[in-house]
């Protein structure tokens, strides 16, 4: 992995350099690019366009690594509000939320028990609004624990989605356990720095990695929810829906707000269901950091949008 990369990522949990960075006023214009909005009336207007363009929508409350349990609360009960004003405003079958379990408590002690008690009250909100969850994937020291809540959330929730990470060495298998009748993955590459013992560390590596998981998922009974950028793997999925014949409604695309708005045009035009994942909120910072050490393009947006101050 680059230097670079692994030195934003690390700045990422570095509360000194998060208070520095939040300050600056350039800041603002670059996280609007990626975050549309704060509140979650600003979030549910920006769901409204992206629908009436003919797209789906993963909505994400901002927050992770919570560590006060009154802070999980409030992350739930905001769920719950977004997920009531996506019914009120006749949202909900286009729409539905991501949910990280660091943002409801799985790093609190007990933190599994409750961040799987809280997922269930959002599973529930959303069975009421007519939508589904997905858990987030963090980094690999959550991977078990938040795919035993995933299990026991299926259980009464069957359409809880799940996220696989391409980079993880044990992703392939993972793969292969959930591409049965029901079940819906993302597949992403990964966002976090994770040591060579668990993840592999290269571009190529962790694309083959990718290929070798999409091909799984695409060939087995599952819902596959392709999450990347990259045009190749877009390329490659697009050819593996037409051999295996997938009916258009058996799989979909995702991206993140604000990246290739035009590539997600193509592929709707094309009749693939596109969805786009907008995360708002306050919280915005680790998020931030995560595209910036994904791509030189966006630091040096920022890096420009600070000059020009
Ligand atoms: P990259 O290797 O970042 O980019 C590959 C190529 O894509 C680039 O070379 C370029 O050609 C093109 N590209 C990328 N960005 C741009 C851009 N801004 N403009 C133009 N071209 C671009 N990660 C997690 O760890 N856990 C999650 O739960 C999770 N959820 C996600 C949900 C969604 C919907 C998406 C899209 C990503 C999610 N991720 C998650 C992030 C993911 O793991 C990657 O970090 C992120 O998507 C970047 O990887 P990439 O596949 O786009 O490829």
């Amino acid at each position: 992995m680059d230097v670079l990369r692994r030195t934003l990522l690390g700045l990422a949990r570095d509360a000194r350099f998060k208070d520095a960075l939040t300050t600056l006023p350039p800041t603002r214009a670059v996280v609007a690019r990626f975050v549309p909005g704060e509140s979650t009336r600003e979030a549910v207007d920006v769901v409204a366009g992206l629908v009436a363009g003919g797209r789906l929508v993963s909505l994400d409350v901002l927050g992770e690594d919570t560590t006060d349990e009154a802070l999980a609360e409030r992350a739930v009960a905001a769920y719950v509000d977004l997920l009531e004003q996506l019914a009120a405003r006749g949202l909900s079958t286009s729409a539905e939320v991501s949910v990280k379990l660091s943002a409801i408590g799985q790093a609190l002690p007990d933190g599994e028990r409750i961040a799987r008690d809280h997922a269930r009250r959002i599973c529930r909100a959303a069975r009421n609004a007519g939508t589904t969850v997905t858990l987030d994937m963090e980094d690999h020291t959550t991977t078990d624990s938040t795919l035993r809540v995933l299990r026991e959330l299926r259980k009464d929730f069957p359409e809880t989605g799940a996220v696989l990470q391409a980079y993880l060495r044990r992703t392939e298998a993972d793969c292969r356990a959930l591409a049965v009748e029901g079940s819906r993955v993302r597949l992403c590459k990964g966002a976090y720095d994770e040591p060579e013992r668990v993840a592999f560390q290269g571009r190529l590596e962790v694309d083959r990695s990718y290929v070798r998981c999409l091909r799984v998922l695409m060939e087995g009974d599952g819902y596959p929810m392709v999450a990347t950028h990259d045009p190749r793997l877009v390329a490659i999925a697009e050819a593996l829906v037409r051999r295996t014949a997938r009916p258009a409604d058996s799989y979909e695309f995702q991206m993140l707000y604000g990246i290739r708005p035009d590539e997600q045009h193509r592929l709707t035009g094309e009749g693939h269901r596109v969805r786009v994942y907008v995360p708002y909120g306050q919280e915005w910072y680790g998020y931030l950091m995560r595209r910036l050490a994904e791509r030189p393009a966006n630091l040096g947006f920022f890096l420009r949008a600070l000059a020009s101050k």
